[in-house]
């Protein structure tokens, strides 16, 4: 759980990279269609009536496709819509041969705009049927009625494959170094968040991760139980057998803390010998039980290789956090509880 705590973190980052696309989606709807209608205002008396009705027909499905995103928020259909209208822009403008015959000059930033909003599998794929569908038109020129020279075919081709390789190795290695990052960053923050003693989360984990978290979607916590819990005499026991034995004793506690906790459960060591068990969804009456069930748990463990018959025992105090508003109170309760659990002898749960 607290690693997927981490990881909706890191959804942060995922956001970065759609505002990425986001712009490139929005600068190529406004700037194609502005080009396209300035060009179609150009050649609106043109002798062939299907260059302007290309550039005003595409210029304005860019601009519709942009205004549905608007509405929609749906970035991936958008982007898809993008490079479907771009491939048909590219391949009716080469049909049809463009103003003076200039239309191969304008296919060049396709490839880069194809890759920016696909990511790079599709954006192969893509770049490649597209590719391929030129190279027929400029190949077999029968079909179309654009006339281009047979050399200008071959360095158009030659060139645009270069560009779409370029923007492949760049889009390829800039999408590896990105999930590279991402698991570095995630590996440090979930060191940063966990104990190194105990590998149990830390207080770090529960002010930057679940407190954030509790506070954006209560609806996935609420009600939150709070177990506090503190080792018993626990300086005796170092005293007695030595700080590696104390240790030993916190990271064996710890295990018994894990084998005994949900998936969705967190066990936190919160200070030297004092933990926090974290249970989402859970009422008082069950926390009682949890909290009963590992206090009996820990007193029958043999935790001392050295002295089987000390007997490690812990005090609980539990309560219950309704909202993340109420999270410190519930907290102080907890602790409350606990400091009554061992006023009254120890080795018991109050709550
Ligand atoms: P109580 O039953 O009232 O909780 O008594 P206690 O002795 O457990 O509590 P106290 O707060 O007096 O002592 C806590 C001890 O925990 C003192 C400290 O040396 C020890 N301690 C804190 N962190 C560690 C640690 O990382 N390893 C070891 N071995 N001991 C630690
Ligand atoms: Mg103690
Ligand atoms: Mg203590």
């Amino acid at each position: 759980m607290q690693t997927q705590l981490i990881k909706h973190d890191k959804k942060q980052v995922d956001k970065i990279d759609a505002r990425r696309r986001h712009y490139i989606l929005a600068f190529v709807s406004y700037i194609t269609s502005l080009v396209m209608f300035i060009y179609g205002i150009k050649n609106i008396h043109a002798e062939e009536i299907l260059l302007p009705v290309i550039l005003f027909g595409t210029g304005l499905l860019f601009l519709v496709n942009i205004i549905v995103f608007q509405i929609s928020d749906n970035l991936d259909r958008a982007c898809a819509v993008e490079a479907i209208l771009v491939g048909f822009f590219v391949l009716s403008l080469v049909f049809q041969g463009g103003y003076n015959n200039t239309a191969l000059y304008w296919v060049f930033p396709f490839p880069a705009i194809l890759f920016g909003l696909l990511g790079v599998r599709k954006a192969l794929i893509f770049n490649f049927l597209l590719l391929t569908s030129l190279a027929v038109m400029l190949y077999i020129p029968d079909l179309i009625p654009a006339q281009y020279k047979d050399a200008e075919a071959s360095r158009f081709i030659a060139s645009l494959v270069i560009v779409i390789i370029v923007c492949w190795i760049n889009d390829f290695y800039r999408e590896r170094s990105h999930q590279a990052m991402d698991k570095l960053q995630e590996s440090k923050e979930l060191q940063a968040n966990t104990d190194a003693l105990t590998l149990l989360a830390n207080r770090r984990f529960i002010d930057s991760s679940l407190m954030p978290n509790l506070a954006e979607q209560p609806e996935l916590f609420v009600p939150l139980a709070l177990i506090m819990c503190d080792i018993d005499h626990f300086k005796r026991l170092n005293d007695r057998y030595g700080h590696n034995v104390g240790d030993d004793v916190l990271k064996a506690i710890s295990m018994l803390f894990k084998r005994n906790i949900r998936q969705q459960d967190f066990a936190c060591r919160i200070g030297g010998e004092e933990f926090l068990l974290i249970l989402p969804h859970t009422n008082h009456t069950d926390a009682l039980n949890v909290a009963e069930k590992i206090r009996q748990q820990v007193s029958q463990e043999k935790m001392l290789k050295q002295d089987k018959h000390y007997q490690v025992t812990a005090s609980f105090g539990v309560a219950i956090c309704e909202s993340a508003e109420q999270y410190d109170e519930a907290l102080k309760l907890a602790d409350k509880m606990l400091y009554s659990a061992k006023n009254a002898g120890r080795n018991q749960v109050a709550g």
